[in-house]
């Protein structure tokens, strides 16, 4: 066992503190990562917060994770320290499931051992995540990261890359399509380079006007201020798909009346309100409401892949551990470009 720094929440209400924790011994499978960067996803804060209610403290966040292997397990073959490698929201699942065998582990039927705040099958305690020095990890839920991506700005391809990938391209976003991404914050500017990458036609749906020429920067073609319900009458029954990142209470059938003919809005971003939905805004049209959550080991490894060939990264707000409190309180104000990640050499 190896003694490492933290930072955890106690509970809901309390600042993140200063923390320690052990980490196993490597098995046979495993690899310990010694970690350089870690994304803060708005998960986070509503785990720490127990906003989707089931939070075990102290919890430890962070799952947009990317570091060097320090050490290796016997029957290790993907990896070598000195190895940059990357892990996101899932850290272990029962491997024999449909779900498992499909490569689709975020829904495995025993349930996925995510990266924080999942029983630890080793620990009989909790998981612990990314805000803390370094991590054991079986190396089947290790990512590898293109050589040429920065690392910081990689870190949340992890959580916010692949869970706006991943819908793009379940619902096979490409040329010649229309397509909405609601909110610009650490998912939705990914969901923007990701649908621009696949040549689909992007409008942007903002609560924040200051944000416009961030948005066409990022490749949006046009940008619509959502408070103003006279814009978004202009885009009624056109888009093929609509993105909803949004992390707080909002009207989604503004959206859904503005999707073409069997046109699908899906939503990942994970309020923990109800959001009343009026069911003629999917009779018209014969609309389509979907969910989607993160993505599997593969799909993330071929999204690594895709930001590798098409130069995509996060646009990012580097911090020291400590000034994690602003940060969430930043981002319930919306105010991030585009994401935070922690520098953890500010873990002392
Ligand atoms: P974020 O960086 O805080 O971005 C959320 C954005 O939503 C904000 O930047 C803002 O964009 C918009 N927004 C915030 N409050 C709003 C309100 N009251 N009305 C309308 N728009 C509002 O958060 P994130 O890290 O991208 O995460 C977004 C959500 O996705 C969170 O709920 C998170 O838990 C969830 N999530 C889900 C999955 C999954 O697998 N499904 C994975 C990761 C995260 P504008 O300023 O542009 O309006
Ligand atoms: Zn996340």
């Amino acid at each position: 066992m190896l003694t490492v720094k933290a930072y955890a929440a106690h509970d809901a209400t309390s600042p993140l503190t200063p923390f320690s924790l052990c980490r196993r011994d490597p098995g046979p499978r495993d690899v310990r990562i010694q970690i350089l960067y870690c994304g803060v996803c708005h998960s986070d804060l509503h785990q720490a917060r127990n906003e989707w209610n089931g939070t075990v403290y102290p919890c430890v966040p962070g799952h947009e994770i990317i570091g060097r292997v320090v050490q290796t397990g016997g029957d290790v073959a993907k990896f070598s320290e000195g190895d940059i490698a990357a892990v996101g929201c899932m850290v272990d699942s029962c491997g024999t499931c449909p779900s498992c065998r499909d490569g689709e582990e975020q829904f495995c039927e025993q349930g996925p051992v995510f990266t924080y705040n999942s029983e630890d099958k080793y620990s009989g305690g909790m998981t612990f995540g990314g805000y803390s020095q370094s991590i054991v990890v079986d190396e089947s839920f290790v990512l590898r990261v293109p050589d040429h991506l920065d690392h910081a700005a990689a870190a949340p391809l992890l959580c916010a890359g692949i869970t706006t990938y991943s819908p793009l391209r379940r619902w096979k976003v490409g040329k010649g399509q229309k397509v909405g991404v609601v909110g610009l914050g650490g998912l939705g500017h990914m969901a923007v380079k990701f649908a621009d990458a696949l040549g689909a036609r992007v409008v942007l749906f903002t609560t924040s006007p200051s944000k416009t020429s961030d948005a066409i920067r990022l490749g949006a073609e046009e940008v619509v201020i959502s408070k103003h319900p006279e814009e978004l009458k202009k885009h009624l029954n056109s888009f093929d798909f609509i993105l909803d990142t949004v992390s707080a209470q909002h009207d989604i059938n503004a959206y859904l009346a503005l999707l073409k003919r069997n046109g699908t809005l899906t939503l990942v971003g994970a309020p923990s309100q109800q959001l009343p939905l009026t069911p003629f805004n999917l009779i018209f049209g014969r609309h389509q409401l979907a969910g989607s959550l993160i993505g599997g080991i593969r799909e993330t490894q071929e999204m690594l892949e895709f930001c590798g060939e098409h130069n995509i990264t996060s646009d990012i707000e580097l911090i020291a551990i400590h000034q994690i409190n602003e940060a969430y309180e930043r981002l319930l104000r919306s105010d991030v470009k585009y994401r935070f990640v922690i520098d953890m050499a500010s873990l002392q």
